[in-house]
């Protein structure tokens, strides 16, 4: 989703995610541990002018941003912009948020081009400068005269590369839920799944009931809404598989919607050992929530904990992975 959705679509659940139009700060789920290798596109020297120009001012705002330039951004806000951040120092209290992620780029990568009838995006892939990560800032503007209508920053980059790509699971698993859930984030690609960027979470994904995304939707629009509002906060988590507690957290605070905790990437988690040697690891849940402890044994079914909202999430659901031993020594 973070490649393909417009400028004034909620943008979700990538480690940062933020737009205006929306102004919404929504997260999940861990710091990368080790770059996304992938190769990067070129940038074209055949683009249309009119693609040239866009990309050129779009290099002007990136630099402009990380160089605090934050009274010539918010100069340059549509007015559309300007409703949701109208003064200066609230735009600087944006870029404020993205920095202690993204400081800035190593080096730029490619950048992309999307347009529709009324709006020109620029996406700018490169390396961030602080975890060697791919991230993306993206500048939505007006084509005439390249007013900012809306920004994002990502770290939902390209696909890692991991020795397990065509990995078949041996466990046997049952939902970590009760009632109908959506896969909000799962899938082969970081356009449907932005885990996918993260070689240690590269088959990830974040579930929640279709209702808790209609939220996150009205979040974005502006609306309050409250941890409580959301029907899976609180509601209990299940063991998909019989097997050990090797590890859990239970102390991490849950975040206020919207908001993300700097450094406890997963929150509050339970990683279950299972017989076929294969991990489940249930991230994000509720403090306090937690049934077990290290060394129990777990039946399929049981409750483990609730989901919540806390590490780096700014919206309650639910992160699963299934994950080798390998993989568990990326575990936090
Ligand atoms: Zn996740």
């Amino acid at each position: 989703m973070p490649n393909t959705y417009s400028a004034f679509f909620w943008s979700v659940f990538a480690r940062l995610v933020l737009a205006i139009g929306p102004l919404l700060v929504l997260t999940t789920c861990a710091a990368p541990l080790q770059l996304a290798s992938a190769t990067s596109p070129t940038r074209s020297v055949t683009r249309p002018i009119a693609d040239q120009a866009a990309i050129a001012r779009a290099q002007v705002y990136t630099n402009w941003f990380f160089a605090g330039k934050s009274d010539s951004l918010w100069a340059a806000l549509s007015p559309r912009g300007r409703r949701r951040f109208p003064t200066p120092g609230s735009w600087a209290a944006l870029r404020a948020q993205v920095l202690p992620v993204l400081p800035g780029f190593e080096r730029v990568l490619s950048d992309s081009v999307s347009r529709n009838d009324t709006l020109v995006s620029v996406y700018q892939y490169g390396i961030g400068a602080r975890d060697g990560v791919t991230y993306y800032v993206k500048w939505v503007m007006r084509p005439g005269n390249f007013q900012i209508s809306s920004f994002a920053a990502s770290d939902a980059g390209w696909v890692a590369q991991t020795p397990v790509s065509d990995y078949r699971p041996r466990t046997k698993l049952s939902l970590p839920f009760q009632g109908e859930w959506i896969v909000f984030w799962g899938g082969p690609t970081v356009a449907q799944n932005y885990h996918a960027a993260y070689a240690h979470q590269r088959f990830a994904m974040d579930l929640m009931p279709a209702s808790d995304s209609l939220l996150i939707w009205r979040a974005s629009r502006g609306e309050k809404v409250q941890l409580t509002d959301f029907a899976c906060f609180g509601s209990p988590v299940l063991a998909p598989a019989a097997g050990k507690v090797v590890a859990c957290l239970d102390t991490v605070p849950d975040n206020a919607v919207g908001k993300f905790h700097p450094t406890a990437e997963f929150g509050n988690y339970v990683v279950i050992q299972h017989t076929s040697g294969e991990y489940s690891f249930l991230g994000h849940l509720r403090q306090g929530s937690l049934q077990v402890k290290r060394g129990d044994r777990v039946q399929a079914g049981i409750k483990v904990g609730e989901c919540g909202n806390s590490g780096r999430t700014t919206a309650p659901h639910l992160h699963y992975d299934l994950i080798t031993r390998k993989q568990l020594n990326a575990v936090p």
